[in-house]
């Protein structure tokens, strides 16, 4: 990756990389406190570490809402297939 820097003891791809597991709270203690580092000393991440995981955070939000979707839309065919047809009759 261009402008790569290596600060804290990672490179700005490896935060960016670790950026969504960062959002979801599931990097362990070291690997965060490794990333927080980086940001905090990287004005290339800090500036854009932000937006990105706004981004990265609404996506996942929107996904999280599709997830949804899909399992009312299925309970809602598992309805229909239980109810019976009255056009059949
Ligand atoms: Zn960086």
């Amino acid at each position: 990756m261009k402008g790569d820097r290596n600060v804290g003891g990672l490179l700005c791809s490896e935060v960016l990389a670790q950026l969504s597991d960062y959002i979801d709270g599931a990097l362990d203690d070291a690997a965060l406190a490794k990333v927080q580092a980086h940001v905090a000393g990287c004005d290339v991440c800090e500036r854009f570490g932000g937006s990105v995981g706004a981004s990265v955070a609404a996506l996942k939000r929107q996904r999280a809402a599709h997830a949804e979707d899909r399992s009312i839309d299925s309970a809602l065919a598992r309805l229909r297939a239980a109810l019976p047809d009255e056009r059949s009759q």
